[in-house]
């Protein structure tokens, strides 16, 4: 019988142990740190054997083959100590993937990942598609394919579980885009973190898709170098395609086996970045042969996925926005520049090695107020220095929403849009734009 460990004992890691328990193999989980109750619990239902708050190597190192949760680092000790025993090392996804037949999308990307997983999902569902959604989001999608009959499953994938892929093949596969981030886990080389999405890729063949961003420099400058099988179709907001996905006049269009166009207006998420989301979606539709007109009405319908974008109701007419999960520069740049209206921004928290510079140019143009809120505040105030008589350093989300509504004026925007992880002060970025979307209704029915 073939022996399993699974590393990590969250959702992931309970997910696989359960597959695996599920398939008949003998299976052993362990968790360096604490497990949560909720899991230990299921743990122990279910019948599979687990440690907490270390690694017996000997156990581990026995394995045929081991699952590595996506929350342990690539440059842990067991890492190593597995990968010189040349054990079979997989990701979560990896091994789900090789218990089921579904037809799989997965989506990965620096930016963008859950809003355009969360659309395509609701397009195959309106469709009447049987379709999971899973990776990042929501339940495993090991759980899934333990206990669901799915055709579908629409994936979000990091790059952290993408590292070890060996024979992962999606049948349509999306890299949205590429910017610096978690560059700390790739020795801090761009190319060797955007090499990491590529694998998405990696193992498809010519009756695959891989859905790309033309506009892209590194995709565009990895897939000239990578010798890749897969069909490839691009999109772009810069260029006509006649094959893929482009901007005219107004319209998002799609070139693929027929044509799809819908008025830009009519998407019901706003934002350059969201025109990007919806080509990379509509591609995707097309491939799975959804007709022109349920994804018309799909993108019309979808509502923006918590924290990202997300509008508050209006108050003394000044509009509030949540973008919590903005937590890197690039991700800020697209909110401000979806801004309409004067904004004050409320920015920072754990700085990332962040260069502001990419958004100099749209804070000039859109920001009427700096609110910093964060550990990291004097790189900001340093940075912005040519503005200083409009920046303001805060130290809770009470005072920065505080502050932030003193200076608003009827017909402004109040965007919370951090650039920056929120470990400082909060649980998670969830917390962050919960204590956000909190202060802003407070005294508000
Ligand atoms: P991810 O899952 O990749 O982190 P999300 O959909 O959660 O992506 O969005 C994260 C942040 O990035 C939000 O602030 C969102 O507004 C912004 N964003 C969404 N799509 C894009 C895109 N295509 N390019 C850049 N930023 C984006």
């Amino acid at each position: 019988m073939k022996k399993i460990v699974v590393l990590g004992g969250g959702e992931s890691g309970f997910g696989a142990a359960f597959l695996a328990k599920s398939q008949g193999l003998e299976v052993f989980l362990s968790d360096k740190g604490e497990i949560l109750e909720n899991y230990k619990q299921l743990l122990i239902d279910n019948g599979i054997e687990f440690e907490e708050g270390k690694h017996s190597e000997e156990k581990i190192l026995s394995a045929d083959w081991i699952i590595k949760s996506p929350g342990i680092p690539k440059k842990a000790e067991i890492i190593a100590k597995i990968k010189a025993k040349n054990i079979r090392l997989s990701s979560e996804i990896e091994f789900a993937a090789a218990f089921t037949d579904a037809k799989i999308i997965a989506i990965t990307g620096s930016n963008g990942k859950t809003t355009t997983t969360s659309l395509i999902y609701h397009i195959l569902k309106d469709a009447k598609l049987n379709v999971g959604l899973g990776g990042n989001i929501g339940t495993s999608f090991a759980k899934q394919v333990a206990s669901e009959k799915f055709d579908y499953y629409v994936l979000e994938v990091s790059s952290f579980q993408l590292d070890d892929v060996q024979n992962f093949r999606p049948y349509i596969s999306l890299l949205l885009n590429l910017s610096p981030d978690h560059l700390d886990q790739y020795n801090y080389n761009y190319e060797e973190y955007a090499l990491a999405k590529f694998k998405i890729a990696e193992n498809q063949e010519n009756d695959n898709y891989f859905i790309y961003n033309k506009d892209d420099e590194m995709s565009q400058k990895l897939l000239e170098q990578l010798d890749l099988k897969v069909n490839k179709i691009a999109f772009s907001l810069k260029e006509k395609l006649s094959e893929g996905g482009f901007i005219e006049n107004g319209t998002i269009n799609v070139n693929f086996k027929d044509t799809f166009s819908m008025k830009i207006e009519d998407l019901s998420l706003v934002g350059n970045h969201n025109i990007a989301n919806s080509l990379a979606a509509s591609i995707a539709s097309k491939i799975l042969n959804i007709s022109n007109e349920n994804i018309r009405n799909s993108l019309m319908t979808f509502q923006a996925v918590e924290h990202r974008l997300e509008n508050l109701p209006e108050i003394n007419g000044v509009t509030f926005i949540n973008d919590s999960k903005a937590t890197n520069v690039n991700a800020a740049y697209y909110a401000l520049e979806s801004m309409t209206k004067p904004t004050i921004w409320i920015v920072g928290g754990t700085d990332k090695g962040n260069d502001y510079t990419e958004v100099e140019d749209l804070v000039k143009r859109k920001v009427k107020a700096i609110v910093c809120l964060g550990i990291d505040n004097q790189k900001i105030i340093d940075f912005f220095k040519d503005k200083k008589e409009l920046i303001y350093s805060t130290s809770s989300m009470e005072e920065a929403v505080k502050v932030s509504k003193s200076l608003a004026k009827f017909g402004d925007a109040v965007l919370l849009s951090p650039c920056c992880a929120s470990f400082d002060l909060f649980k998670n970025y969830e917390d962050r734009g919960n204590q956000f979307k909190q202060q802003v209704l407070k005294n508000h029915n």
